[in-house]
């Protein structure tokens, strides 16, 4: 983590990325205990990739097209190094639904959900496949949730929005879909 040199890093995308990263850091999300097949599984899923237990595996962060989003792609069975495609500005709305409170989440924490997809296709290969194979078939589902989406959003990303004052999102939606996307003031805000 760069830590205060992030101001001088000239590239746009990689300077904004570190601050999404740094903010993160410093607020010490990304804690997890995960059922596993064997077990609880106890780690972080960012600092697991730089120094942790993961530090061998390489995920890369690169800069996403407009039109697809932030997404990862940690399934071993579509790629050999997991990666994750960020976009800094993208945050999403949460709307009013049943016990869900009206809210936004920021560019920040929608990178630390797709690095809780990564961690949890490394952590737990077996049980992660099972899950992504019970996806809702149909597509997403409008307000429930597809079983992996379930496992970042209870595990990582509800306690880490939750945490950073944001808003908690009790069901996943398809942002593109349902049109939930908008731009952001930076990548750790959520207006
Ligand atoms: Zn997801």
């Amino acid at each position: 983590m760069p830590g205060k040199s992030v101001q001088k890093i000239s590239d746009p995308f990689v300077r904004e990325t570190f601050k999404a990263l740094n903010s993160l850091y410093d607020n010490s999300v990304g804690g997890i205990n995960y059922p596993g097949d064997n077990g609880l599984r106890k780690g972080n899923v960012l600092t697991d990739f730089v120094d942790g237990q993961f530090s061998d595996i390489l995920v890369t962060i690169g800069s996403s097209d407009p039109e697809t989003g932030t997404r990862s792609f940690g399934d071993p069975s579509l790629v050999d190094n997991p990666h994750i495609e960020f976009d800094t500005r993208l945050g999403i709305i949460i709307p009013n639904y049943k016990k869900q409170s009206k809210g936004a989440l920021s560019p920040r924490s929608l990178l630390l959900h797709e690095f809780a997809h990564v961690w949890l296709w490394t952590a737990e290969p077996n049980k992660t496949a099972r899950a992504h194979k019970a996806y809702f078939p149909e597509g997403l589902k409008p307000f429930g949730n597809d079983p992996e989406e379930e496992d970042v959003l209870k595990f990582v990303e509800r306690p880490s929005t939750s945490r950073l004052g944001e808003g908690i999102r009790l069901y996943y939606q398809d942002g593109f879909k349902d049109n939930l996307f908008f731009r952001t003031s930076g990548p750790t805000k959520n207006k």
